[in-house]
């Protein structure tokens, strides 16, 4: 062989191999990304699959989620939260659009569950102590001096100046019941805007499917045993290619007083943790901060009227599971919900 030809058969040879590796990368497909951090008071995990730099799209859905705990936790100091709370029966305070679009959202959930869903339930919150180091009974008389400002009908949003005001003092919002659904969702748009079309996104509970798996197949959201001690077991199986599996329960935070368990979900209409004869719920919706909203209400409404609303809401579908281990579906969720532990008894 001529050298020239040597050097030409090498090219070849080169660009051969080139060819045969950029064919293997692309077989291999995208490559999954995981990101565990402790944000909104849960342990959030992200999981993408991408072909891009996946450390780089986490990090923008971290930050994301960081930056609306900022505004909307109420144990932060200078969040819109905590300034408009310091600020009730004062003045209207400024907020981000974020906080603004929240509050809105939990007002229209206020009017749908006539005040069973109120934002404005803080102050019970906060004299029950459920999140403090410290929580306790309070006395019947304390109970009924808070629930004086337990009242969502008095608070003021305005649209034009992006403003919140609580008309009374002594009130206060908590925004636990439905920020984890809003910054799920802002997770979810943020991936989309970087182009993964696979991912997985589980804020404590709050589960946002995206695009099924890599593999076609639906995403397969595991229903929590609300009575699991210690390591955590699904009872049953959600399967969602997109959308969003969020739960609500007894057992997500509570303390226990002469054998009776206190929980964090509270009825508006007396000031004690929701009593309706249920362990948990799950709401599956489009949207996490619609399904948010409402495994919240379904808890505190029980399997009657909890059902009826959702059957009520299009696109929406939801579970209770009751004190006795049976399952309550949605007309939307006959037939489809795999129950995985015998225990639990599914109703027709
Ligand atoms: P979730 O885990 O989404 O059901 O939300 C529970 C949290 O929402 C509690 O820790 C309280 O901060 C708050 N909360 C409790 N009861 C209510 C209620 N009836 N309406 C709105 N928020 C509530
Ligand atoms: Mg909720």
């Amino acid at each position: 062989m001529k050298r020239y030809q040597r050097i030409r058969a090498l090219i070849i040879a080169i660009f051969l191999l080139g060819v045969a590796l950029q064919g293997c990368a692309r077989t291999a497909g995208p490559q999954e990304y995981r990101k565990d951090i402790f944000a909104l008071n849960t342990w959030v995990n992200i999981r993408i699959y991408t072909g891009k730099e996946g450390p780089d799209i986490l990090d923008k859905a971290i930050k994301r989620i960081e930056e609306i705990e900022n505004r909307m936790s109420v144990t932060i100091q200078d969040s819109d939260v905590s300034r408009i709370n310091s600020n009730a029966g004062k003045q209207p305070v400024k907020v981000h659009d974020d906080t603004f679009e929240v509050i809105k959202k939990a007002l229209e959930y206020a009017e749908i569950s006539n005040g069973v869903f109120d934002i404005t339930i803080y102050p019970i919150v906060k004299l029950w102590g459920i999140t403090s180091e410290h929580p306790r009974v309070p006395t019947e008389a304390e109970i009924q001096d808070k629930l004086r400002f337990v009242d969502y009908r008095n608070v003021v949003l305005n649209e034009a100046e992006k403003t919140v005001y609580l008309k009374e003092p002594g009130m206060g919002i908590d925004l636990g019941a439905i920020a984890k659904g809003y910054a799920a969702d802002e997770v979810a748009r943020i991936l989309k805007e970087e182009g993964v079309v696979h991912a997985l996104i589980n804020m404590g509970g709050n589960v946002v499917a995206m695009g099924g798996k890599p593999n076609g197949q639906p995403w397969r959201i595991g229903v929590q045993d609300p009575r699991a001690e210690g390591a955590r077991r699904h009872i049953a199986i959600i399967e969602v290619m997109d959308g969003s599996v969020v739960s609500s329960g007894d057992y997500e935070r509570y303390f226990e007083e002469a054998g009776k368990r206190y929980h964090h979900i509270f009825d508006p209409s007396t000031g004690y943790p929701a009593n309706s004869g249920l362990m948990a719920t799950t709401v599956v919706a489009p949207n996490s901060i619609d399904a948010d909203a409402l495994s919240t209400t379904v808890f505190v409404m029980g399997v009657e009227r909890g059902l009826e609303l959702v059957d009520k809401l299009e696109g929406i579908d939801a579970l209770a599971i009751t004190f006795d281990k049976k399952i309550y579906t949605s007309k939307g969720l006959k037939g489809k919900l795999i129950v995985t532990d015998k225990e639990y008894e599914l109703q027709p």
